[in-house]
């Protein structure tokens, strides 16, 4: 595996408060390919005081920010879309080694990153405030839009670049300063990557840190701090919850965007294609090894369908290519870390013990975990209760279409689903009663729109990113009203 090195060199240095700088703990953290488990870095933690440096520094450095003119902002956004053109190949081959992606999905991640920068460069001319009448005489409401000050943004080793991106640039372009806490086994791609190109493209120094350190260790912190206005998390939901209380039960009160766990149901109506469906569940399943959390985590088909679908579907994922992340014809790389792995091996353990009917099995080499497909499926087996986040997945057997959205919907998440069927109205009419965030009609439920909302109901998180929506999330508003004459007080 090969790509351009070191275009940024010195990646065991980190932007804190202005300075590209080492982490003051004594302690270092090894950065490993998930595949070969080299390692590709070792680095320096940040500390508290570092975290805290990094945070004094952004709410000095975001006025002078906000201040700039909006072109100035957009131009910046805009600079870093040329650098994700430019550093393409270092930046895929840094989410390919660093997070055990397939190339396939590393273009895909890359895409995603660049698509909702070029998205925020437009936020600064798109952001705007309102007049509205009053019913007091000689009285004007407006309402100004302003950024909120600081945003934490905490993010997961699953798509590190994107999920970073995708709080940071629109933070940035509403003239927001950042610090970001990438996940441990993702720094570079998560954050300190985006930083050089940041720092590249003209944003000036402050305005966006990265800490590097253990969410058990510094995460608290990261949260309670009285500079951040926000904190936009995207993780697992029982750390969410955590951050979601901390937000609201600490010193400082802050707002929250939680992107958290899901559980996606891919419903498979009497109707649909057939052929259409068995592809697109294979690859709602398996892109990134499952490790998606809009990833399909429950396959539900009507009884009319059920057995051919089992067949076709065990048929095509049994021809899927596992290994090296880096040979672009590989579809199933390696679990991110060895802990992920054992969870994963429980989880199938668990589906056998449980009765869940095997249709695809294989042997564990070193982290790939070849996919396994389980038939038969009951709603109160763990395999269709938790979040896999892994390449398996068991299917369910529905009575008829009612018994489906029964099915779909019996979950305590509810981040994405999809729903394949024929007749497109009925279907819709069917996908409008599924209780999520986000569902996509005959497609994968693995989708994100730069000017599309994203996000989750239920315990899959609070808030929604992109375009409009992340506009409304990275600003607030300022209620001004004026009263142009004297005003008719009652006492
Ligand atoms: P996680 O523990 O929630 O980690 C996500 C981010 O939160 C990482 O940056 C992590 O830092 C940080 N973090 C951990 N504990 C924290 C705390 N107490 N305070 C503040 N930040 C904290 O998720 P994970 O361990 O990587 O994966 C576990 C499960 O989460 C997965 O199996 C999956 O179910 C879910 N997940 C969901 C998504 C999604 O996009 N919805 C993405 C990844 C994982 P460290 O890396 O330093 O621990
Ligand atoms: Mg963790």
């Amino acid at each position: 595996m090969s790509f351009p090195l070191p275009p940024y060199a010195d990646l065991d240095l980190q932007p804190l408060a202005g300075h590209w700088r080492h982490g003051a703990s004594p302690r270092q953290l090894e950065v490993r390919d998930p595949y070969t488990d080299q390692c590709l870095l070792s680095l320096p933690l940040a500390t508290r005081e570092d975290l805290d440096q990094a945070y004094q520094a952004a709410s000095i450095a975001q006025a002078a920010w906000a201040a700039q003119p909006p072109s100035a902002r957009a131009a910046v956004l805009l600079r870093a879309v040329e650098l994700f053109d430019q550093r393409r190949e270092e930046i895929i081959g840094w989410i390919i080694r660093e997070s055990g992606s397939t190339r396939i999905k590393a273009e895909i991640e890359w895409g995603a990153a660049r698509a909702i920068t070029l998205e925020a460069a437009s936020f600064p001319s798109r952001v705007h405030g309102r007049i509205m009448e009053s019913d007091i005489p000689g009285k004007e409401s407006r309402v100004y839009r302003r950024p909120l000050g600081v945003v934490g943004v905490i993010s997961p080793w699953n798509f590190p670049l994107h999920l970073t991106q995708r709080s940071v640039a629109p933070a940035l372009a509403l003239g927001n300063a950042a610090v970001v806490k990438p996940a441990s086994d993702t720094p570079v791609s998560g954050g300190l990557l985006l930083a050089r190109l940041f720092e590249e493209a003209g944003l000036p120094a402050g305005v966006l840190s990265v800490v590097v350190g253990s969410g058990s260790e510094i995460g608290d912190a990261f949260v309670e701090h009285p500079v951040p206005a926000l904190i936009s998390f995207t993780g697992s939901t029982p750390v969410g919850r955590s951050i979601g209380r901390i937000a609201s039960g600490g010193a400082h009160l802050k707002h929250v965007a939680l992107e958290l766990g899901g559980n996606s149901p891919f419903v498979v109506l009497a109707d649909a294609d057939l052929e259409r469906a068995v592809h697109a569940a294979v690859v709602g399943k398996f892109l990134h090894q499952g490790q998606i959390c809009m990833a399909i985590n429950r396959i539900i088909v009507e009884q009319p369908l059920y057995q051919a679908f089992c067949e076709r579907y065990a048929e095509r994922v049994k021809a899927l290519r596992c290994g090296d992340p880096s040979d672009p014809a590989t579809v199933i790389g390696p679990v991110i870390n060895q802990r992920q792995l054992d969870g994963l091996l429980g989880k199938i353990d668990k589906a056998r013990a449980e009765g869940a009917r095997v249709l695809v099995e294989g042997a564990v080499e070193g982290r790939v975990l070849p996919p396994h497909v389980f038939a038969d499926v009951h709603p109160e087996m763990e395999i269709a209760r938790e979040e896999i986040f892994g390449p398996l997945v068991g299917i369910q057997p529905a009575r008829d279409a009612e018994h489906a959205l029964e099915l779909a919907n019996a979950s305590e998440f509810g981040l994405s689903s999809a729903v394949f069927g024929g007749d497109l109205e009925r279907t819709v009419r069917f996908a409008r009663r599924i209780h999520a965030g986000m569902t996509h009609v005959n497609d994968i439920p693995v989708n994100d729109a730069p000017n599309a909302p994203f996000g989750g109901e239920k315990n899959s998180g609070i808030g929604r990113f992109n375009g409009d929506w992340a506009i409304d999330e990275f600003t607030t508003d300022h209620w001004l009203s004026v009263q142009h004459g004297p005003r008719p007080y009652p006492f």
